[in-house]
């Protein structure tokens, strides 16, 4: 495989000074750089981001030096100024984007100067890495300080692949369109070619939010841009399960008087009554995390049950986070009020209810944390994954533990065994303890062994390794448009067997191929362009050029009343030779008509915005200037519902670009357009179209016939080409010949 590169906002290392006072790097232990090392070294690649301290807050010889030490470990510094830092981390990234994915739209900073150096600093990331990568490499970008990254990257070097994670939520549609900049950011990262979420429900909402602000064409995870597929898809990112079950392991062999203090301390207070209990909470101090509705449940307890006052103590670890912003500053206060309270009415010379730490702990110390509480409470009220839930359950390594978790985290789509509450239900939360505490050891093990399971399964080993074979596969999707794509050299060839063709046979679609789609399909009769191809082709006798179109015959019969063409209209139903009159290519009916078209008249009822298309021999129903979602479900309804109707009537259901036709069975593109080669003795033949119907066409077709399909979808066409500007300067090009 190629080198993959990692780009992320922060490199994997913090600097540090060793014993001389010289700079010197520290490792970062976090998920996403155990994760990330173990894919960015196998594949050669290199690390792209921000060392961690503003480039004019030193010297130049400093700099150079900090730089120095992380391009031995393979990394790319991106300099950042502190008012870079300010406007874009602290200002746009963490008082716009977090907020607003968070669901938080009340605290969102709408300011035009931050979004400006958005753009800036992620030009610089993008800059940065176009220095050190190549043609042919892979790339993965992280999290949503980069979202514009992808696409720059593209623009400068459409031969690599690039993949994205989101590592926070994507919002619903409804909050993601309150951002001025939602068109910038979803483009910026469309041109990833594989995105990627926490959860399914994010997915879904970012499909969302293209289908309904870009329009494009989505089927299944699939996006569809001109000749790209864009592919989104969820992957739940894992923890370094060994890393804390090992560690668990040892301190559990560790002797008392090796112990660390923390641990002793917990071993203190199990000594004095073996029946008491321990709560854990672990988080950043972030307004997501829903600390104050933790300590309002966990009041409630002791306020409604005292039989629970000395027995129970709450450990909160609330990590130090963004305290120059003041969301975090307000929270602070809050927190500090709230615990200050419960511990002042509960608490006696004996007992604190609270035991409260605001600061972070190393790993050793979160690992005694996490294997000697009794219950993990874990409330965000929106959080995109959340590790700490898989950390705690990773470190029962005796399998006892209980966990309470929001269901508004992530991670509670792997932990279905967890007790799910509703962070805003206090209540729930006070029943959700009381059950937590009062659960038997049988159960606890039945539940934290069935989340083992999974989270040992789906570590962050497996979850970068799968990121990275999904890639691939989307790697391979462009390739194989490619290795069907019309090349220089390909067009050479074909033009030569046209140019020595005496009779050459040319059919051609409309809608999609020659035209490109518009909400108002009478609207898309042809332009000036297009009429001067068709008549710069036809000028040459030898070239015997059809329209082959799904079409009623009145449109098309207006549309090129003055062009030298054959039409076969209605997928086949009617031909029209040139200078000939009207002819039906086999005997068909429409009796069935009255009988389906209330059906769908009661979906153009239903879905403003869509409309019915009468033809002759078929009944249409086209959703494309319909809501983007609602058209697609009403279609999947309505395909299930002719299904059962048509069965018994010769019936076919066709489903074309954004319609759902209704026609006669067994007519088709390629019945048509066989039947009017009989006789034609065509010693070359072409063939374009862009939809499923043209399949038929293409499948049907002598063997030696060049068939080109418009789209990157797959198809049974020999060759493709991108978009319908393509196949008019194809076209124009076979013409001078
Ligand atoms: N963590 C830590 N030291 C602490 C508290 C937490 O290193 O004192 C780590 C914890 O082990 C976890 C991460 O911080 O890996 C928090 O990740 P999570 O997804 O729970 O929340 P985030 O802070 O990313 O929103």
């Amino acid at each position: 495989m190629n080198k993959l590169h990692i780009v992320s906002n922060r490199l994997p290392f913090s600097i540090n000074n060793d014993e001389n006072g010289d700079f010197c790097l520290a490792p970062s232990v976090g998920g996403l750089a155990t994760g990330m090392n173990s894919v960015y070294k196998d594949f050669n690649g290199k690390w792209i981001g921000w060392p961690g301290v503003a480039s004019d807050s030193r010297t130049k010889k400093e700099i150079n030096k900090i730089e120095s030490l992380f391009e031995e470990e393979g990394c790319v510094s991106v300099q950042l100024s502190g008012e870079e830092i300010e406007q874009f981390y602290e200002g746009f990234c963490n008082n716009t984007i977090w907020p607003l994915f968070h669901y938080f739209a009340q605290y969102v900073d709408f300011h035009p100067e931050f979004w400006e150096a958005y753009v800036n600093v992620n030009q610089k990331f993008a800059d940065k890495t176009l220095e050190v990568i190549e043609d042919g490499d892979y790339v993965w970008v992280h999290d949503y300080q980069l979202m514009l990254v992808p696409e720059m990257l593209k623009k400068k070097k459409p031969n690599i692949t690039v993949g994205f994670f989101l590592h926070i939520p994507f919002p619903s549609y409804e909050v993601f369109r309150i951002l001025p900049w939602r068109n910038n950011i979803l483009g910026g990262l469309l041109g990833a070619d594989l995105i990627g979420f926490h959860t399914y429900d994010y997915e879904r909402h970012f499909l969302s939010s293209v289908r309904r602000l870009f329009g494009y064409e989505i089927s299944f995870n699939e996006i569809h841009i001109d000749a790209r597929i864009v592919i989104a898809d969820a992957f739940p990112m894992g923890i370094d399960y060994k890393k804390f079950e090992d560690a668990s392991l040892k301190i559990n062999q560790t002797p008392l008087k090796e112990r660390s203090e923390i641990h002793r301390e917990l071993e203190k207070y199990f000594l004095m009554d073996p029946d008491k209990k321990l709560i854990l909470s672990i988080d950043r101090l972030d307004y997501s995390k829903g600390i104050p509705n933790r300590l309002h449940a966990f009041e409630r307890l002791l306020a409604n049950h005292p039989e629970y006052r000395g027995k129970v103590t709450l450990v909160m670890l609330a990590v130090p986070s963004r305290n120059n912003v003041v969301h975090y500053q307000r929270l602070k206060s809050e927190v500090d009020e709230l615990v200050g309270g419960i511990n002042g009415l509960y608490g006696n010379i004996n007992y604190t209810p609270i035991w409260y730490f605001y600061r972070s702990l190393p790993f050793h110390n979160l690992v005694e944390l996490y294997s000697m509480s009794d219950v993990a409470l874990i409330t965000p009220v929106r959080d995109g994954m959340n590790l700490v839930a898989k950390e705690y359950i990773a470190s029962r390594v005796n399998q006892t533990g209980v966990m309470i978790l929001s269901e508004m985290a992530g991670v509670m789509k792997e932990m279905g065994e967890a007790i799910i509450i509703n962070p805003n239900d206090e209540e729930e939360m006070e029943s959700a303890i009381i059950q937590a505490l009062e659960m038997d050891e049988v159960e606890q093990k039945k539940r934290v062994t069935a989340i083992q399971e999974r989270l040992k399964r789906y570590d962050v080993y497996k979850w970068a390794k799968d990121f990275v074979g999904a890639l691939n596969r989307v790697n391979r999707i462009q390739k194989d448009f490619l290795a069907k794509k019309v090349t220089p050299a390909i067009e050479k060839n074909i033009v030569k067997r046209f140019t020595t063709a005496s009779k050459r046979a040319i059919f051609l679609d409309y809608d999609g191929t020659l035209k490109g789609f518009e909400n108002d399909p009478k609207g898309v009769h042809p332009d000036e362009e297009l009429e001067s191809i068709i008549d710069s082709l036809t000028r040459n006798e030898r070239n015997i050029v059809t329209i082959i179109s799904g079409r009623d015959k009145e449109t098309l019969g207006k549309w090129f009343k003055d062009k030298s063409v054959n039409l076969i209209c209605e997928h086949g139903v009617w031909l029209k030779r040139l200078g000939d009159e009207w002819e039906m290519m086999t005997n068909v009916s429409n009796s069935w008509m009255p009988m389906i078209r209330p059906v769908l008249e009661s979906y153009v009822d239903r879905t403003p915005g869509s409309f019915l298309e009468e033809k002759n021999y078929s009944l249409v129903w086209h959703y494309r200037g319909a809501e983007a979602e609602l058209g697609e479900l009403r279609a999947k309804e309505l395909r299930d519902e002719l299904t059962g109707l048509v069965a018994n009537h010769n019936l076919e259901i066709m489903e074309g670009n954004k319609v759902v036709e209704v026609k006669t069975g067994g007519i088709n593109k390629g019945a048509a357009a066989n039947s009017f080669l009989v006789n034609m003795n065509a010693d070359f033949i072409l063939a374009m179209g862009d939809d499923w119907t043209d399949e038929y066409l293409f499948r049907e077709l002598p063997e030696s016939a060049v068939s080109i399909k418009v789209g990157i979808k797959h198809t049974s066409a020999v060759y493709k080409i991108d978009t319908v500007k393509t196949v008019r300067s194809f076209l124009k090009r076979l013409a001078k010949n």
